[in-house]
């Protein structure tokens, strides 16, 4: 009797108290959907300020040969010991140390994505070396600063590979030191006729003959000396070897940087007139890569390759893709008139060529989670002051 009369008597109360809750939560904004206009503002305000990222402070005309590259690295090692690693690779074929470093919140000791960003494979195209250099010193300046930096240290193993190509960079050529197109001597339709290549290396061990002019004017119909058989570089092999060494930690995407095309390149179906091609692209895959091409054309100043249909073979990312089934790129900084064999191969701007590079580099940072299960990249990066994201005229 007692306990019935005083649920009788607490049970309005108590329901009186609930909406009475309620109504406060609603009324005073504790419910997202239902905050005032100016309070949704600020926190907007608020979240865009804690995303502002700094530049590097860099200077145009200060390139980095491979002395200058190696230097910089060891300074970034010494300056930030928490976050950097950097390591020989392997060696050219002048014993060149390949260098790699590795950026990461080593004071997170969580499993990572990780993923490989590199340059300068052919020689001559020393901005897409120097793009590496450039993110590493910009996530480096950024971490413990910016929020969305900070969690992608603390999530991925960001891999940066500058020279990939040392004795090219520091002769200013094309090929290695065995005139050898290292980008044609991966083992994926390796050595082929239809990729215009010849397999020569250095004739008698002496003569380098990186390519032939077939149509003087027209490089694009050039032949290339892509070495005697595939993987016959030191340098291909060294770069083939480190792949397989990260792919044991959730190896997520692959950057090969080049110039002069002003595009982002991805793997495509073979042409079906191929035999027997090295590998079927799923629908998922072309939906993905597609979606990558679709946001650089919409959000950054670059262009989109919409080749449909792979003839080239020996290509670094074409064989990152077909091994170890992970979305792999070329991206092609620079525009044309930049172009060493088409173009003037001219060197300047560097600062501004710098710039346009991070919204794609950011757009795949963020997204590595989901490059890596191969879900659609659909998360946006917040960018700094003064990245151009459209071309500018
Ligand atoms: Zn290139």
């Amino acid at each position: 009797m007692k306990e019935y009369y005083l649920n009788k008597k607490t049970t309005p109360i108590l329901i009186l108290l609930t909406c009475f809750i309620l109504l406060s939560i609603s009324f005073t904004g504790c419910l997202d959907d239902d905050k005032p206009e100016e309070q949704k503002e600020n926190s907007l305000r608020n979240r865009q300020l804690d995303n502002v990222s700094i530049l590097p402070n860099w200077k145009d005309g200060n390139y980095h040969d491979y002395y200058k590259t190696t230097d910089l690295l060891l300074n970034f090692n010494t300056n930030y010991p928490d976050m950097v690693d950097v390591v020989s690779i392997g060696k050219s074929v002048l014993g060149k140390d390949i260098w790699c470093i590795r950026i990461t919140n080593e004071k997170n000791n969580k499993n990572k994505f990780s993923c490989l960003i590199d340059g300068c494979i052919h020689g001559i195209e020393w901005e897409a070396g120097e793009a590496c250099l450039y993110l590493a010193e910009y996530l480096l300046i950024n971490h413990g600063k910016n929020k969305t930096i900070t969690d992608i240290l603390n999530n991925t193993e960001i891999y940066l590979i500058p020279l990939v190509n040392p004795d090219g960079r520091q002769n200013d050529e094309v090929g290695n030191e065995n005139g050898v197109d290292l980008n044609r001597n991966f083992d994926i339709y390796f050595g082929r006729l239809r990729s215009r290549v010849y397999r020569l290396g250095k004739l008698f061990g002496k003569i380098k003959i990186p390519y032939i002019k077939t149509q003087p004017n027209d490089p694009s119909k050039w032949w290339r000396n892509c070495g005697r058989y595939a993987f016959s570089e030191p340098e291909t092999r060294a770069l083939r070897d480190f792949m397989k060494s990260i792919n044991y930690h959730d190896f997520s995407f692959y950057v090969n940087c080049h110039t002069a095309w002003h595009n982002i390149i991805t793997p495509t179906p073979w042409s079906k007139w191929i035999f027997n091609p090295p590998y079927i692209m799923s629908e998922k895959e072309i939906q993905l890569f597609d979606h990558v091409k679709d946001w650089v054309e919409e959000n950054t100043e670059y262009e989109a390759d919409r080749s449909e249909e792979m003839t080239t073979g020996g290509c670094a990312d074409i064989w990152a893709y077909k091994e170890f089934r992970i979305p792999s790129f070329t991206f092609e900084i620079l525009s044309i008139d930049y172009d060493a064999w088409y173009g003037e191969h001219k060197h300047d701007n560097l600062v501004h060529w710098m710039k346009t590079t991070i919204p794609v580099f950011m757009y795949l940072l963020i997204n590595v989670e989901k490059l890596h299960d191969w879900k659609t990249p659909d998360i946006k990066p917040p960018l700094s002051d003064g990245v151009p994201s459209i071309l500018l005229s």
